[in-house]
């Protein structure tokens, strides 16, 4: 698969693709980044790509023209591209938008700077506008990069099994169960006893029911929104009785 990011800092992305499951997917070939330079597309001696924003106002915009050429030159190439603004007003980005965007061959992210980009440019060129988050960045490309690394999770054989993103928290509705490993005692707390008894179905199960309490506990809204199957129905049951008990 393969990633562009327009930026006026191509070098971000040097020390993102150097580590860990992302520079695996590099060096096996599975994703390729190409940070592109918009400076490179500016005209003029200068190559600017900011100017003041008609009407007044503080900041910088960003221009459009060195902005649809770099857009226009990967399309040239990659007519299949899907052009992706990082932006705070976008739709919020989410595992379900990183699984979908990991059945693309090519995304081009336009990362942002000073206060955005010329409106032209999102009206003609982008496909999608996508936000990470309800805060401000300086820029697009810690938020590109926070992307490609949610969308590498989904690409078969990326994280080395085959089935890792499939358990991730959030890929079924759920937050992942606790995880533990060795020592078995540590500073006196003990690992919980199923997960050394060898039994696959009782861990299984230890699993769902972890899985299922602390999603309840940290994001009962992501319950509210799937409901409840009936395995899970059973271990809610379980715990009321528990605690009715208790009263
Ligand atoms: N003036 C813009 C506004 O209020 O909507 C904010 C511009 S921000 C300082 C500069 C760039 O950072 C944006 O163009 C965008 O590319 C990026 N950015 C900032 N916050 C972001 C977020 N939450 N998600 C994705 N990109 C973001």
């Amino acid at each position: 698969m393969d990633f562009f990011a327009l930026t006026i800092f191509p070098g971000m992305f040097e020390a993102f693709a150097g580590y860990g499951i992302v520079r695996r997917a590099v060096e096996s070939g599975k994703i390729k980044i190409t940070p592109i330079n918009v400076r490179d597309y500016a005209k003029g001696r200068h190559k600017v790509t900011d100017d003041r924003p008609y009407g007044g106002g503080s900041g910088m915009i960003m221009k459009p023209e060195p902005l649809a050429a770099a857009i226009r030159s990967i399309k040239a190439e990659r007519p299949d591209a899907r052009t992706v603004l990082l932006s705070p007003q976008g739709g919020r980005f989410d595992q379900d938008a990183a699984r979908r965007y990991a059945q693309e061959g090519c995304l081009i992210f336009v990362c942002g700077r000073y206060e955005g980009l010329d409106e032209r440019i999102c009206e003609t060129y982008i496909d999608d506008e996508i936000s990470i988050g309800d805060y401000v960045l300086t820029g697009g490309e810690l938020a590109a990069m926070v992307v490609i690394d949610a969308v590498i999770r989904h690409l078969p054989g990326a994280l080395g099994t085959q089935d890792a993103a499939e358990f991730d928290s959030f890929s079924d509705g759920r937050l992942e169960h606790a995880q533990y490993t060795r020592p078995s005692v540590f500073e006196g707390k003990e690992v919980p006893e199923v997960l050394l008894s060898g039994d696959h179905q009782a861990v299984g199960q230890w699993r769902l029911e972890s899985a299922l309490l602390r999603t309840l506990l940290k994001r009962p809204d992501l319950v509210e929104k799937n409901g409840l199957t009936d395995r899970e129905k059973l271990i809610v049951k379980k715990w009321c009785r528990y605690l009715e008990s208790l009263l």
